[in-house]
């Protein structure tokens, strides 16, 4: 009765930054009496400001002056995350390499931003620091906003005979797949794939901040000549933009990649930012799967120096986002050349001599 009332008074309250220290206190020991039914140890800590001294450090590094703490009525339960972690390493992604925390307060405004679905972090320590946070969400109202706006982009291209009705099924068939404690899987595949690419990058001596040079990195691979026909208007994007749809899509084709070898095939969620060229043709998603395989394959265990952040998309917005680009696309369209990526190449050249990186 009491745990109810207390989380009862937590969930009305709707904080913003520093809430009641005392109430927090309480909240956390109500919430483990409510949720610690298993004595098995957990693969993730859960994080509220205030409560969990031995992560004050972490804290003070995520959160400086100019961050926002908002306490948010939803957070993700116990055996989201707990089932979420495992089904992710099942499929392929080494977690217990990282820290993954379960957070349960959104932050923003500040040096990083945790008010999305889920963060990768470099802490203090850089790579000895891979941080996954996944931030609070009501993941079963999110899937139903994903899987709409899929469906409803499927079916229109259908209708147009853009996308056949084959895969059209196959897609139905994904998205059916999608259950909450598997749609916290793919975040964390998601995030687990930055953790990849920036070791990647470490471990070839490339600074995150060099444009340029992640730009070649992509083109030297063949993926920027594959992004730029699966996402409508790819050449009319900022060039920064290009690089961060590149980055991104490498992630979800990596997410991808583990679901087809370790799921049977079903990958639930399609490409965040590919899914428009793949819907229509499904061979560029398999070649930008089989170039993500190829270079994650050659990763190093050498890691120090820089430091990353990488936010997963809200892929409902971010929809909304590249279909408005979309109304004469069509991935038989003519193509980015090459000397269109050699002139990216060195806008972003250009400009990283103009910025120190
Ligand atoms: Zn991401």
């Amino acid at each position: 009765m009491r745990s109810q009332l207390v989380v009862e008074r937590f969930l009305g309250a709707n904080f913003v930054d520093e809430p009641d220290e005392s109430a927090f206190e309480d909240f956390c020991v109500e919430l483990n009496q409510l949720y610690d039914v298993e004595l098995e140890s957990e693969p993730y800590t859960n994080l509220i400001r205030h409560t969990i001294r031995k992560h004050a450090a972490m804290l003070s590094f995520l959160i400086d002056a100019n961050t926002t703490v908002v306490y948010p009525s939803f957070y993700r339960p116990r055996w989201e995350v707990k089932s979420g972690y495992k089904e992710a390493v099942r499929r392929g992604a080494n977690l217990y390499e990282t820290e993954v925390f379960n957070m349960l307060f959104q932050f923003h405004g500040g040096r990083f931003r945790g008010d999305g679905i889920a963060l990768m972090c470099h802490g203090p320590n850089g790579f000895q620091d891979e941080w996954i946070l996944l931030c609070p969400d009501d993941t079963e109202m999110r899937i139903q906003a994903e899987s709409n706006k899929y469906r409803e982009i499927a079916l229109a291209m259908t209708f147009r005979a853009q996308m056949n009705s084959d895969l059209q099924s196959e897609l139905l068939e994904n998205l059916s797949a999608l259950l909450p404690a598997k749609r916290c899987a793919n975040s964390l595949m998601h995030e687990y794939g930055h953790v990849l690419q920036y070791r990647l990058w470490e471990s070839e001596g490339i600074q995150v901040r060099d444009f340029a040079a992640l730009y070649r990195w992509f083109l030297e691979r063949g993926y920027a000549q594959n992004v730029s026909a699966r996402i409508p208007k790819f050449a009319d994007y900022p060039d920064e933009t290009k690089l961060r749809f590149l980055k991104e899509a490498f992630v979800e084709d990596y997410r991808i990649g583990l679901n087809v070898e370790k799921n049977g095939g079903i990958f639930e969620l399609p490409n965040a930012y590919c899914f428009r060229g793949d819907f229509e043709d499904p061979s560029l998603m398999a070649e930008g799967v089989e170039i993500v395989k190829q270079a994650v394959k050659k990763k190093t265990s050498s890691f120090r120096g820089s430091y990353g952040q990488a936010n997963e998309p809200d892929r409902v917005l971010l929809t909304d986002q590249i279909m408005a680009n979309s109304s004469d696309f069509s991935t038989r369209n003519p193509r980015m050349t090459t000397e269109d990526h050699q002139a990216v190449l060195d806008r972003l050249h250009a400009k990283s001599k103009l910025q120190p990186v």
